[in-house]
């Protein structure tokens, strides 16, 4: 591990919680909780790696607890270690069933605990690089079709929930094709990985994102923005993208590489259907592609 890990540690006996700090604290952050309240408040205000549960506390039980983090989006990849007096295997297997990565009996070997702490912060480490591998497109290294899928449905659902717009752009390289047969495949993908990086360079606000969203086409979501804040944005994309000025002599509409951009956005009386409004941005592409290209067009 290369930073410290956050441990926290819910059981209700205070020595219980004072052995496992000691058996922690040597390689680990370890913060200490008394009961099932306690974590899952602590755990709305601080980020944890890995939570070691009693099982049998008062108040809410460390099944609940474990339930209850698990129905929260932010909450339900933590991994958990049960703790428990109770050693009957069905004890063990309901607590495993209801997804807890693994199960200790007390009383515990300190050395033991140790190992297996470090064994379920190892996984989820892997499984978090997994999941950012999976989200990044290799070329460009922005965001890829699954993350942009995946987010803008849950973006286009916070927007009808709360009645806030949301605008999305879709934009693709003027005249592409004439740039790669004119400097080669290899040199087009170095313009697409430059665009990329100039178009994801202007994302200031940590809800707004770039994808690639296919071949030479990016789109940007852009929650919280109307049409008119959503037009002054895909300005300043189309003239990050002109700044570059990477050189495209075979292009019709300019000397340099530029791009055409289509904006879509659901407000006040018009909310399209999630699929509908990637429709509306592509028809404003084409709208923008055919006025000359260079340009954006807002439906
Ligand atoms: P328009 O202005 O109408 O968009 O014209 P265009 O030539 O850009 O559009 P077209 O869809 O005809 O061609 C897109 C080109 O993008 C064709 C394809 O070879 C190229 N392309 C798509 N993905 C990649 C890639 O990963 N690397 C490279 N080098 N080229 C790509
Ligand atoms: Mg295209
Ligand atoms: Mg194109």
């Amino acid at each position: 591990m290369s930073k410290r890990a956050k441990v926290l540690i819910v059981d209700d006996d205070p020595i219980n919680r004072l052995v496992l700090e000691k058996t922690l604290k040597g390689e680990h952050d370890v913060f200490l909780v008394e009961s099932g309240e306690k974590a899952l408040t602590f755990v709305k205000t601080a980020q944890v790696d890995l939570i070691i549960l009693d099982v049998i506390m008062p108040g809410i039980d460390g099944y609940q607890v474990l339930v209850e983090l698990k129905e929260n989006p932010i909450t339900q990849s933590i991994p958990i270690i049960f703790i428990s007096a109770n050693s009957s295997h069905d004890d063990e297997a309901k607590g495993l069933e209801l997804g807890a990565m693994d199960y200790i009996t007390k009383p515990f070997s300190p050395s033991i605990v140790r190992v297996r702490v470090r064994n379920q912060l190892l996984i989820k480490q892997k499984n978090d690089l997994l999941e950012m591998l999976a989200s990044i497109d290799g070329l460009t290294e922005i965001p890829n079709r699954r993350y942009l899928d995946e987010n803008l449905s849950r973006e286009w659902r916070r927007s009808k929930r709360n009645g806030t717009p949301l605008s999305v752009l879709l934009m693709d390289i003027d005249h592409f094709k004439r740039y790669n047969d004119c400097y080669g495949h290899r040199a087009g993908d170095e313009c697409l990985k430059d665009v990329a990086q100039a178009l994801a360079a202007q994302c200031e606000r940590g809800s707004d994102f770039i994808a690639r969203y296919g071949g030479e086409e990016f789109a940007a979501v852009l929650p919280g923005m109307d049409k008119h804040e959503a037009m002054e944005f895909a300005n300043k994309l189309r003239n990050a993208v002109n700044a570059l000025n990477i050189e495209h002599k075979a292009s019709l509409n300019a000397d340099h590489i530029t791009i055409s951009i289509g904006i879509a956005t659901t407000q006040m009386g018009r909310v399209y259907a999630e699929q509908a409004l990637l429709e509306e941005a592509d028809l404003g592409l084409y709208a923008a592609k055919d006025a000359g290209r260079d340009r954006i067009v807002a439906r």
